[in-house]
């Protein structure tokens, strides 16, 4: 099995994409930490797996990122995979955007990244390979009306992915790169059909059309398709991808 031995961290690993990317690389052998802040959805998925190990994290706060993850690290190895996938979906137009909405989604989705990958990467040694993978969104890489924020956030990812693999070119063998999903079927596009219910006087079904057109060929995403690029990225034929997106989303930009 190609990890075997290695540790893998995955923030959001309770529910979604997150789930199903530490399933999958829990199948090939690696072992897990999963993080987010509601236990049960953790424990939920570390019962499917003996590989997989929960640890209940806020990824907006600093100090229980890096001491969970400095803890998961000496229990389990250093961080050699680590998929910074937790995330919140925000939404409205942007003249009634507040400040708090505006700063709660970066301090999730860009602050929460920034401490997850810095402090995974201080658990890997000099010279140990590692494979950083962020999961953005189609909204990093074109514009998202209504979710200027989100928007923000998933657009600053990928600089930073960018950045970072310019900065650990021929220093350290790590290669960083971001996942760029459409609408996937999970909680964060479920949690946004009541609204759209209520606006367009439609159905479950009917909002989640709606949803779905957003994507090309008009059908939610399944969180295995975004899984399976996260594990190509993983794997060793993958060692030369650094610093790049990969969309996963029926070819919308
Ligand atoms: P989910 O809502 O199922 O997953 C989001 C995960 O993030 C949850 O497990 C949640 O756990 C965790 N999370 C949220 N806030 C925090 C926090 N402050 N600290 C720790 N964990 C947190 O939806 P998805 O699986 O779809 O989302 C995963 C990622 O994929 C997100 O970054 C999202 O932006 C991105 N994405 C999703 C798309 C989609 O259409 N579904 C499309 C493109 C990108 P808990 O609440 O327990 O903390």
């Amino acid at each position: 099995m190609e990890h075997t031995g290695k540790h893998a961290l995955v923030t959001g690993g309770g529910s979604g994409i997150g789930r199903a990317i530490a399933l999958a690389l829990a199948a090939q052998g690696a072992t897990i930490t999963i993080t987010g802040r509601r236990a049960e959805m953790l424990e939920e998925v570390a019962g499917l797996s003996d590989r997989i190990h929960p640890a209940v994290m806020d990824v907006t706060d600093e100090a229980a990122v890096r001491d969970g993850i400095a803890t998961a690290a000496d229990r389990h190895g250093p961080v050699a995979l680590c998929i910074a996938n937790a995330g919140i979906a925000t939404g409205g137009p942007f003249l009634s955007e507040s400040l708090d909405g505006w700063r709660r989604t970066m301090a999730t989705n860009l602050d929460g990244v920034f401490l997850t990958f810095q402090a995974a990467l201080q658990t890997l040694p000099q010279d140990a390979a590692g494979r950083y993978i962020v999961v953005s969104s189609i909204a990093g890489v074109r514009g998202l009306k209504n979710a200027i924020p989100y928007t923000v956030t998933k657009h600053g990812v990928i600089g930073l992915i960018r950045g970072l693999s310019e900065e650990f070119l021929r220093k350290r063998p790590v290669t960083f790169n971001a996942l760029c999903p459409g609408y996937v079927d999970t909680d964060i596009v479920h949690s946004q059909l009541p609204g759209l219910m209520r606006r367009f006087d439609v159905d479950r079904a009917g909002a989640e059309a709606i949803v779905a057109k957003g994507n090309r060929h008009k059908q939610l995403l399944e969180v295995d398709e975004t899984t399976a690029a996260a594990l190509w990225l993983c794997s060793d034929a993958a060692r030369s991808v650094n610093g790049q997106t990969i969309q996963i989303a029926g070819g919308q930009v």
